[in-house]
């Protein structure tokens, strides 16, 4: 007789999913399934919180469009988890969490770490389930895996009988399922992409708004040919920034607001009218502009802003479709508009502002001086991670992405903590392909803190990733050492050091010496530059660069007084 266990089962299941990675942290009662998960050929990387697991997880279903899965033990373990099942489906990407739980006769017996785990995964999923026995598993895992993918993407909890791991079962008893296929692709119904052609070409102020399902959906080279072909701006959304590159002539990311405010026609391929775009609504959007929406969410379409046209399916495929009447009737957006001039010079505008700031030589540095240069010596086909609240937002418009899916970020749910989870989940993927493409991870001082202990997983599996942490001695903003150390003469800490403020000038980059990494004190523009070429160069170790910023610095006076800091 061949028998098999729960734990084989599972990870045999996995694989013949083509799930490749697993993330996780082990111990009572699903170790078995990491070493079955070995066996069955799924790489496996050990991370130190759970939360950073389902985090790297979710990142390799958004970078490869199958899910990744996350391995967590019982109660905590699985609670911790949540955190990034939630992030992953508001960011509608796929993942497979699967918790191990208590023993089947000891379900509501105050058994160790007893929660109700299945039921607590509802919110944060499509589809949780524990498979009542051993021979139904693959089924169980082939409907995760399926359902995490089809439809819109999102997060799938399975759940394991503590007693299920190590149970055996003769192998013939089990059905062998097969390897779900990619999502099938639905077209638009042919009267809307009429309706979208004759708003498009009635548009004066058109604007194209690539999204994020834009990048997942792998509908760059489509999207390229319909922007040149038909000569239209575009703007990306963060994520979706390097679907088309961002110096492409008709990227018009630098007069971001102006755009937005004054488009009549807004073609929207894969990006939610949420507060990332500011509900589609006024004062950010003229009252009346005109969505075509494009989103494969059918529940989506009309959210705040009911559509002018609504184009159910694949972006991908629905720019083909676009693409077709436009190869028919050679129409072209003009080159010469008043509309192009607004746009362009605004951009110019913009620019000089940013760059001003840049070259102030002034010490300690501001953010725009730290990305000028950051950008100057970044690859052009590296992997961006960015978090943090000024970070992110000033990185976002300094650092250009020239290729889809090389940006990963707080995204929909705004999450921060995400940083290192996902630079070890990209540079799996990067290692894997055997690319040498680099992954720079540029954290906020505060949003490194959250997930500060997985320098230790990217050292143990030399993993080379650049950190560069940007640290203002704070959230949002801190203070300097000497006042720091005044406020204590004052009083007691915790009475008088405001909310917002860390440790100044915390030494992060011995967190990453500490375990055998390079770690850089940086101060100047000189130890800047020099910091991140000796870390690019190197292939073997995992860095971080701690750049000790000016504690005020902050964003560059903005045009719009609604623009604040959380407003995307
Ligand atoms: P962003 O963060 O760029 O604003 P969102 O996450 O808000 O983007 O929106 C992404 C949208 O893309 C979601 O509404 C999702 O349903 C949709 N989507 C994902 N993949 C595809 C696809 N292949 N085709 C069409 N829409 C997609
Ligand atoms: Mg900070």
């Amino acid at each position: 007789m061949d028998e098999v266990t729960g734990a084989q089962l599972i990870a045999e299941s996995l694989k013949a999913q083509n799930v490749e990675y697993m993330f996780g942290i082990v111990g009572v009662p699903i170790i078995e399934v990491a070493m079955a998960a070995q066996a069955a050929g799924i790489k496996y990387v050990g991370m130190r919180n759970e939360q950073a697991a389902a985090y790297a997880a979710s990142a390799i279903g958004y970078l490869t469009g199958r899910p990744g899965s996350c391995l967590v033990v019982s109660g905590p373990g699985l609670i911790h988890a949540l955190g990034g099942m939630a992030n992953a489906n508001m960011n509608c990407w796929p993942v497979v969490v699967i918790g191990g739980s208590s023993d089947q006769n000891q379900e509501t017996a105050g058994a160790f770490q007893e929660f109700p785990q299945v039921e607590a995964c509802r919110l944060y999923s499509k589809f949780s389930a524990r498979p009542s026995s051993l021979e139904i598993i693959p089924s169980v895992i082939e409907k995760a895996v399926r359902t995490s993918m089809y439809g819109r993407p999102g997060a799938c909890y399975v759940d394991i009988a503590g007693d299920m791991v190590n149970a055996k079962v003769d192998r013939s008893k089990v059905r062998v399922v097969s390897c779900c296929p990619s999502p099938p692709v639905s077209l638009a119904h042919h009267g809307a992409i009429t309706e979208a052609i004759s708003v498009l070409k009635a548009a004066k102020r058109p604007v194209v708004i690539i999204g994020k399902g834009a990048a997942y959906g792998r509908a760059e080279a489509a999207l390229r040919e319909l922007v040149e072909m038909v000569g239209l701006p575009f703007l990306p959304t963060p994520m979706g920034k390097g679907v088309l590159p961002d110096d492409h002539p008709n990227c018009v990311a630098a007069a971001r607001s102006r755009a937005l405010l004054q488009a009549d026609v807004v073609l929207l391929l894969g990006a939610r009218l949420n507060w990332i775009l500011h509900f589609g609504l006024p004062p950010r959007f003229d009252p009346n502009v005109k969505i075509i929406q494009v989103d494969l969410c059918a529940e989506e379409m009309g959210n705040n802003v009911s559509p002018a046209v609504a184009l159910l399916g694949d972006i991908n495929a629905i720019v083909i479709q676009l693409l077709e009447v436009f190869h028919k009737d050679g129409w072209k957006y003009p080159s010469n508009t008043e509309w192009w001039s607004t746009l362009k010079d605004k951009i110019v505008a913009n620019a000089k502002i940013s760059k001003a700031l840049a070259l102030q030589s002034t010490l300690p540095m501001n953010y725009y001086t730290v990305f000028h240069h950051v950008s100057q010596l970044l690859p052009d086909d590296c992997i961006i991670v960015s978090e943090g609240a000024n970070t992110m937002d000033i990185g976002r418009t300094m650092l250009n992405n020239y290729l889809p899916r090389h940006r990963l970020d707080a995204g929909t749910f705004g999450t921060m903590g995400v940083g290192l989870g996902f630079a070890i989940a990209a540079a799996s993927v990067v290692r894997s392909e055997r690319s040498n493409q680099r992954v720079v991870c540029v954290e906020g001082d505060s949003a490194f803190g959250f997930s500060g202990m997985e320098v230790e997983t990217m050292c143990r599996y030399n993993l080379p990733v650049v950190i560069i942490v940007v640290n203002n001695n704070g959230i949002y903003s801190g203070v300097d050492p000497e006042t720091w150390k005044e406020m204590a003469k004052v009083g007691d800490l915790t009475s008088v050091a405001p909310p917002v403020s860390l440790l100044p000038e915390a030494r992060y980059d011995e967190v990453m010496t500490a375990f055998g990494g390079r770690g850089f004190l940086v101060r100047t523009v000189e130890e800047l530059r020099s910091a991140l070429q000796l870390s690019l160069s190197d292939w073997e170790r995992p860095s971080l660069l701690n750049v000790l910023i000016d504690p005020s610095s902050d964003r560059k006076q903005q045009e719009f007084p609604w623009l604040t800091r959380a407003n995307l």
